[in-house]
């Protein structure tokens, strides 16, 4: 393994403005309230840069979670919200986008605080992200459509039809997120439920709340009716299997682990409610090598190493082909070490902690397992002789297709590397995975790019690119990483219920 990094400078103190954020009271953002929490227990929320606490938050139990879905029902069905004009609707949207905006730098700060991720990508990602996220969903209140449309019912004579699709709100929404990108995910998800007229109980992950309690306030601000988003903290065995089990709650949207996505799904099943999961991946990264050899190298690199490597489709097994193997692999493995460690707030930082010791002991455990199976570290593999929760950028080659490491989401900065020969033999080796989130195909040929995305199964291919996500472009998996489509026309579906109509006259 390689032993050598740069020290870990010390995490800046906060602002004066995130600084008294994050003395904020436990209490849960119900009807438009700031409510007390009926139970005592509090989870105590850590910066990940040095393990220390920083602000302490309640985790709602089953009491609270009545509460919030009895506030996000009454909205739905008796406040203003439901006779809102699609206009009225897109209008608060856009206002929550621009009290984010007005707002970037205190929520990008406390993002990087409370996530780990660097100040500066919590600026340009996670709160541009964010504020672009909820103008485009905005959009959408004012253009959800449905169908008229001929039928040949045979009705008794002088009888018409006329027959047409409503699209009515799923209703009430649970949405529980993981801690990857807090604040962002949250508008993945209140995003589309509020365009489509539902009514919400939001759930941020338990290591990182501190931003979506924030955006409880700005929707507030906004002008959001009470109850229209509920805001609880808690933890997923407790908060998080309340909400889904709950029978007042019609639809779940979760992203998350593959392993918590299946337990949600068979818990919703007793209630069928409509569910929507965006789970695990084991990206590949597939470079020819007739590609640009540099961007591919900058390209694999950032696949793997954006946010920690703390990303559902991060490019973590890189596939090249045998004759431009070493290049790139040598190339990635300069970048990683070329990454500068450290806490997000010091500006110099270019990769942050993971988010929690858990993770950072679990990652660390992958890497063993590898090694013990026959892995070559050529970078990274260790944690750092610091306080907070890193793992140095690891680069894994020699390995096989059968090794955990190879099959397993690891959720953090590591990358295994394999040699292939041909577009089939790699399209194969790019399927062997029960995930089926996202790809990226780095080739210069456009006829070794048409042949060969058809045959990866994976919710998005990128071309020359990796990691882009943009609001209009479908996002969700094949297989074992989810189903449903979030963002553009398509997260539509998973908002609304299809009503027809037959009228006889
Ligand atoms: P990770 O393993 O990355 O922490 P999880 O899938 O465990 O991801 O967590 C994602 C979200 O799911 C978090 O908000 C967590 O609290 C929640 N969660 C965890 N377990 C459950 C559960 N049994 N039911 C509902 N939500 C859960």
């Amino acid at each position: 393994m390689n032993a050598s990094h740069a020290p870990i400078a010390t995490q800046p103190a906060p602002s004066n403005a995130v600084a008294a954020l994050l003395k904020r009271k436990p209490q849960f953002f119900i009807g438009g309230d700031w409510v007390e929490p009926i139970g005592a227990d509090r989870i105590p929320v850590l910066d990940p840069a040095t393990g220390k606490q920083i602000a302490v938050v309640a985790d709602a139990g089953a009491q609270d979670v009545d509460r919030a879905v009895a506030a996000a029902r009454a909205a739905l069905e008796k406040g203003p919200w439901r006779h809102m004009k699609p206009v009225e609707r897109q209008a608060l949207i856009w206002k929550l986008s621009d009290l984010v905006e007005k707002h970037t730098d205190e929520l990008a700060e406390l993002e990087s605080l409370n996530n780990g991720k660097t100040k500066f990508m919590a600026t340009v990602v996670d709160l541009a992200g964010t504020r672009d996220y909820f103008r485009y969903m905005a959009g959408w209140a004012t253009k959800l459509t449905a169908e008229t449309f001929e039928t040949s019912i045979q009705g008794p004579p002088g009888v018409n039809f006329h027959t047409y699709t409503r699209r009515e709100p799923a209703g009430v929404v649970a949405q529980i997120v993981p801690w990857n990108f807090p604040i962002a995910m949250a508008a993945w998800k209140l995003g589309p439920a509020l365009a489509t007229g539902c009514t919400c109980v939001f759930k941020p992950a338990e290591q990182t709340p501190l931003t979506a309690l924030r955006l409880a306030d700005l929707i507030a601000e906004a002008g959001f009716p009470p109850g229209v988003v509920n805001v609880l903290t808690g933890l997923g065995e407790s908060t998080g299997a309340a909400m889904v089990a709950h029978p007042g709650v019609d639809k779940i949207a979760f992203t998350g682990s593959t392993t918590v996505g299946k337990l949600i799904n068979k818990s919703a099943t007793d209630t069928l409610k409509r569910v929507s999961l965006e789970l695990g991946g084991k990206s590949p990264v597939i470079i020819f090598p007739d590609a640009d050899l540099d961007a591919a190298v900058g390209g694999a690199a950032n696949a793997v190493f954006f946010n920690s490597g703390q990303v559902c489709c991060a490019g973590t097994r890189l596939f090249v082909h045998r004759k431009a193997f070493d290049r790139v692999v040598e190339g990635v493995s300069a970048a990683a070490r070329a990454i500068r460690l450290g806490p997000g707030l010091d500006p110099a930082t270019e990769m942050g902690p993971l988010v929690s010791r858990e993770q950072q002991e679990r990652v660390l455990q992958y890497i063993e397992s590898g090694v013990r199976d026959g892995a070559t570290v050529l970078t990274g593999g260790m944690a750092p002789n610091a306080p907070g929760y890193y793992v140095t950028p690891t680069v894994l080659a020699d390995v096989r297709s059968d090794m955990r490491v190879v099959r397993e989401e690891i959720f953090g900065p590591v990358l295994v590397a394999q040699r292939f020969d041909d577009i089939e033999e790699v399209a194969a080796m790019a399927n062997d995975t029960p995930y089926g989130l996202a790809a990226s195909v780095w080739s210069s040929n456009v006829s070794t790019v048409q042949r060969i995305v058809p045959q990866i199964k994976a919710g998005t291919v990128w071309v020359n690119c990796h990691n882009f996500i943009d609001p209009a472009m479908p996002f969700g998996g094949f297989k074992q990483s989810g189903f449903g489509r979030e963002h553009g026309r398509a997260v539509l579906d998973l908002y609304t219920e299809l009503k027809s109509v037959c009228v006889a006259y």
